[in-house]
């Protein structure tokens, strides 16, 4: 997620935080409070506080438990993890890549849930056998009862079975294993998962008219926000079968103009990038692929230097990524992103008959798969 701060790595996973979880602590100390207030009458204002922000960060933790029992399982069957984001919704795990097999997705998608559940069930079995048999909890067994209630409850709505939540993959897996066809599999959990959105957010509606403003905008949101996921895993479905069929010669800068890494600056700037010619140039050495150059490059330095320097001395120079003229527009992309690189040479055999960028990528793919939109498939039921 754009603009999440990193805060840390658990077994090779970077852990960040986006700024829209802040709200969502503070919403929960909030709404813990509250609880404590009504529950524990012997309380003071500053436990009720106290226990609300630890209870609030101790959610969190517990959230990132859940997350990293999905990045652990993915790692363990091969898949590579970018990263754990917190967010105001809760947690979510970069996981890329695809998964070959139905078996593969359910573990990833059922570690999530099992933890929460098996969280949950120690801190309601240690506040069973720690809880005063008369009077108000302590601060500290006051919190370990909302963590049990909360992991429980976390557990049981990530198996609800709309997709993009946990219950929505491990249905997803199972519609699969049953009909050999992942495609259809994506498609009738993303179905069902629209469909327990729209509850959500009905629901959420009518708490909301039933007086309690503050968990019916709540629940009408998250409801939302499972329905724009939801549509978004239709149109990721979407792009991946139109993959094969989006050419990337659309895409591409075509004969670009290749420079020696020996020339200046100046010249390359005056003659190629500056008239609007080409936004990239690839530059060769002795022959050799070496990098490219943008103007992003040359503006690192002072403009009366551009005489002096050589474009040789000014890009990151690194061996650039080579594709085939005849691999499909998609593969590019995801091979780009996977590599952290922005462009790549476009070879035909051994010849360079263009440049391809992630921007260009993107444009083409998000027309073609647009044109597509309308033909496929009904509206989704609900
Ligand atoms: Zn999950």
């Amino acid at each position: 997620m754009r603009s999440s701060i990193k805060i840390g790595k658990i077994s090779g996973i970077s852990i960040a935080v986006h700024p829209t979880w802040l709200i969502a602590v503070i919403f929960i100390a909030w709404t813990i409070a509250s609880l404590f207030e009504r529950s524990f009458a012997s309380w003071s204002t500053t436990q009720y506080w106290t226990g609300a922000i630890v209870g609030s960060l101790a959610l969190f933790a517990s959230v990132l438990v859940h997350e990293l029992a999905h990045s652990i399982v993915a790692q363990r069957i091969g898949l590579p993890v970018d990263g754990i984001t917190l967010f105001i919704f809760g947690g979510v795990s970069q996981i890329r890549g695809r998964y070959s097999r139905a078996r593969d997705e359910f573990w990833v998608a059922f570690a999530g849930p099992a933890s929460s559940l098996i969280l949950g069930a120690l801190f309601l079995l240690t506040w069973t056998w720690l809880r005063p048999d008369r009077g108000d909890p302590s601060l500290l067994l006051g919190i370990i009862f909302y963590l049990g209630f909360m992991n429980i409850a976390l557990g049981v709505f990530n198996l609800l079975p709309g997709f993009p939540l946990d219950g929505g993959r491990v249905l997803r897996s199972a519609v699969w294993a049953l009909s050999h066809n992942e495609s259809t599999a994506t498609r009738v959990a993303a179905g069902v998962g629209n469909v327990v959105a729209w509850g959500m957010i009905g629901l959420g509606v009518y708490r909301f008219l039933d007086g309690d403003t503050v968990g019916g905008i709540w629940m009408a949101f998250i409801g939302l926000f499972l329905q724009s996921a939801s549509r978004g895993e239709r149109q990721a479905e979407q792009v991946r079968r139109a993959g094969p069929h989006v050419p990337l010669r659309a895409a591409i800068q075509r004969t670009p103009q290749i420079v020696e890494a020996d020339e200046r600056v100046s010249d390359v700037m005056e003659r190629v990038v500056s008239r609007g010619f080409q936004q990239v140039v690839p530059v060769i050495d002795d022959g050799v692929p070496v990098g490219f150059f943008t103007a992003g490059d040359a503006a690192r330095f002072p403009v009366q230097d551009w005489v002096n320097l050589s474009v040789g001395a000014v890009i990151d120079r690194q061996q650039p990524y080579a594709v085939q003229l005849s691999e499909n527009a998609v593969d590019v992309l995801d091979a780009l992103r996977a590599r952290n690189t922005r462009y790549a040479m476009v070879l035909d055999g051994d010849d360079v008959v263009g440049v391809v960028g992630i921007p260009g990528l993107e444009a083409v793919i998000r027309l073609t798969t647009h044109g597509a939109d309308a033909s496929v498939g009904q509206p989704p039921p609900g």
